[in-house]
């Protein structure tokens, strides 16, 4: 699994870091990044979850 965030879509509303908090973190902007080594998601069930919780669809997951 890669997972990529559009920085120039997300509004930092911080659906991802609620959801799935062991993957995805905030920035000190509010943006969403992903903490360090988890870009393949560390098998964690809520990736998916969080993607769908984005309100812009800023986060694309795909199978590798
Ligand atoms: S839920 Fe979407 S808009 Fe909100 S911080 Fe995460 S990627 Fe950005």
């Amino acid at each position: 699994m890669k997972i990529s965030i559009d920085k120039d879509v997300c509004i930092g509303a911080g659906q991802c870091a609620l959801t799935a908090p062991n993957v995805f973190t905030q920035d000190d902007d509010g943006f969403s990044e992903l903490l360090p080594g988890r870009e393949d998601g560390g098998g964690d069930p809520m990736v998916r979850e969080a993607a769908r919780a984005c309100p812009v669809s800023a986060i694309t997951v795909t199978e590798t």
